[in-house]
């Protein structure tokens, strides 16, 4: 079990610097197992149980390093550090964005796009959740602009299509009807703007796009847009 000065932990957590702890916990702001804990410097386990264990200011402690989130994402955000306006980090509680590690969404999803969206601060997680060589399998609710014509769903699944301005052809994807304007399709890679490229590639074009499913996860349909939790360890495990 991984163990750390708490003063260091509640840096790393975004809390505020070594020198803001030590004057936090001098004033009764940290609570261990129902103690003031005055020294900072003391090592404690850092296990997922500890949030239950140590109040901060009067409130639990945030989860410890070592977490996975589910967002139900908006219209209009973008999953990026980086760029201009809306963006999914901005949801999270503002002390969540000084993390170290960091929390960053496990692939993205377009700034168009909504739904299941799985945020985390485990590179190892992230990488196996993306690497295509796991077939984690993502499911889209499509809404089209056309009818579908019938023959999609076979070449979706005939590993066989090419999209505009790549080589490699796409691994094989299931494509269920749901009515002429509307599809599941289920894909196990994360090529950009996959499945609005697809569609483009037989001649239609989507107009609203919805992730419900990431593996065995699906998107609890109380979770609305914008609302995100923390996911279970079964839940994590549910994934692959
Ligand atoms: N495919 C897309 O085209 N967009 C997404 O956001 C996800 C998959």
């Amino acid at each position: 079990i991984p163990t750390s000065r708490v003063d260091r932990l509640l840096g790393s957590m975004g809390y505020g610097s070594r020198a803001e702890m030590a004057r936090m916990a001098k004033a009764g702001g940290v609570v261990l197992d129902g103690a003031d804990l005055t020294d900072v410097s003391k090592r404690i386990a850092v296990t997922p149980d500890l949030p239950s264990r140590m109040d901060i200011d009067g409130e639990p402690l945030d989860p410890v390093p070592g977490l996975v989130l589910m967002l139900n994402k908006p219209l209009g955000m973008t999953c990026s550090h980086k760029e201009e306006g809306a963006l999914v980090y901005d949801i999270l509680p503002d002390r969540w964005r000084r993390r170290d590690p960091a929390i960053s969404t496990i692939g993205r999803l377009d700034k168009q796009t909504t739904g299941l969206l799985l945020l985390t601060d485990d590179g190892d997680l992230l990488h196996r959740v993306i690497s295509p060589r796991r077939h984690v399998a993502k499911v889209y609710r499509a809404a089209l602009a056309r009818p579908l014509v019938g023959t999609e769903a076979a070449l979706f699944a005939s590993g066989e299509l090419v999209l505009e301005g790549e080589d490699k052809p796409l691994a094989p994807a299931a494509l269920e009807v749901v009515s002429p304007t509307e599809a599941l399709l289920t894909v196990t890679e994360g090529r950009y703007h996959q499945v609005r490229r697809m569609f483009a590639a037989v001649g239609n074009h989507v107009e609203a796009l919805h992730r419900e499913r990431m593996g065995g996860l699906t998107l609890p349909p109380d979770l609305a847009p914008g609302q995100w939790r923390l996911l279970t360890p079964e839940e994590i495990g549910s994934i692959f």
